[in-house]
């Protein structure tokens, strides 16, 4: 089994070294992660180059930079061709991973390129963590100008929905938080609505941050941008919601992506601030970025603020979220394999 060798796993990857190079390769796996094995320097060279075959779950087949070398996109391919797209965002004080935890997505949201490209398969836990340990040996080897060189906070808001591979990206919050020593209140798990997911994250242990792909405030709107929401209604979304934060304690988030005639309107922004003030959520507004097959165009910047205006007066916590790595189809639903298998090339 490729890395990320599960931490139980170490002793067979270690063979007949003695005992204490499990916990050596176990700091450099999960504590201090580096790029290449080679840079484990206190391994013998025989480890190393068997670790340098097994290191990393993907290969490396594409990075891309923008905003000055403050976003970084990567392209990693599995042994099976599945696509992992994750993206770093690097601020002043903080360094934001956007991860993926789906080749692809089954749930079909209609703005989404995630969505438009269909469902590849789940990733696994390790493919997973491995994202967080990529980029975790890249700030601290190579780094990006102006940004700390240690990730500070890790997104689920890449390519696939969360709470539809539960069982693998629970153990991936096992392994961030227990095993590499995160807090949960650096990690955000975003969900379209999975409201079963919702109930089982709210009975495990670790209180990571939630946040609701809203999009719509009635039922009709939602269910024609977002198929799931004939599953899982709004009232019942709420609802979990709702027990997620007085289980947890930690505020939740609404997101919002603006689309022009869509969900821009004030019955939408009234609707959706009776819901915010319902789940006393913090509610985020996106521009949409455009992805090849949507009809749907992104509200004026002048609108948005506009919108943000109108939930302000409402009482509602907002921000406007800004967009990075727009030109490198790195921002919020642009992740999708454009490597040969895109939809229009299908
Ligand atoms: N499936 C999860 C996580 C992946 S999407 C979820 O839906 O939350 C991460 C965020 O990007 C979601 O809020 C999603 O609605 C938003 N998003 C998707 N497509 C977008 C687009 N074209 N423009 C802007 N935001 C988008």
């Amino acid at each position: 089994m490729p890395y990320l060798h599960a931490p139980e796993d170490l002793g067979e990857v270690v063979g007949e070294e003695p005992s204490y190079r499990v916990d050596q390769l176990h700091d450099w796996l999960y504590r201090t992660p580096v790029l290449h094995a080679e840079d484990m320097t206190n391994l013998p060279g025989r480890l190393r180059a068997q670790l340098a075959e097994t290191l990393w779950p993907f290969k490396v087949e594409m990075e891309q930079e923008s905003d000055r070398g403050t976003t970084k996109k990567w392209l990693f391919r599995a042994p099976d061709g599945a696509a992992i797209e994750t993206v770093l965002m690097g601020y002043r004080r903080r360094a934001t991973l956007c991860i993926s935890s789906q080749a692809g997505c089954a749930l079909a949201c209609t703005f989404c390129a995630t969505g438009q490209f269909g469902f590849e398969r789940h990733l696994e836990a390790g493919e997973i963590v491995a994202q967080v340990a990529y980029a975790r040996a890249f700030l601290r080897q190579i780094g990006m100008p102006g940004v700390p060189d240690r990730l500070t906070n890790v997104v689920f808001m890449g390519m696939g929905e969360p709470l539809a591979n539960y069982a693998r990206v629970r153990e991936a919050l096992r392994r961030m938080i227990e095993v590499m020593g995160m807090s949960a209140r650096s990690i955000t798990v975003s969900t379209v609505g999975v409201v079963p997911g919702i109930n089982r994250l709210a009975e495990d242990p670790w209180p990571v941050y939630l946040a609701i792909s809203l999009h719509a405030a009635d039922d009709e709107l939602r269910s024609s941008l977002v198929p799931i929401n004939r599953r899982y209604p709004i009232e019942k979304l709420e609802e979990a919601a709702w027990n997620y934060f007085e289980k947890k304690g930690r505020r939740l988030s609404i997101e919002w992506t603006m689309m022009d005639g869509v969900n821009d309107t004030d019955d939408q922004a009234r609707k959706l601030a009776a819901i915010a003030k319902r789940l006393r959520a913090h509610v985020n507004l996106i521009a949409l970025n455009p992805t090849p097959l949507s009809e749907e165009r992104s509200s004026s910047r002048l609108h948005i603020a506009e919108f943000a205006r109108v939930l302000e007066s409402l009482g509602v916590n907002v921000t406007i979220r800004d967009t990075r790595g727009k030109d490198i189809d790195a921002a919020c639903g642009q992740l999708r394999i454009m490597a040969g298998n895109s939809p229009e090339a299908g």
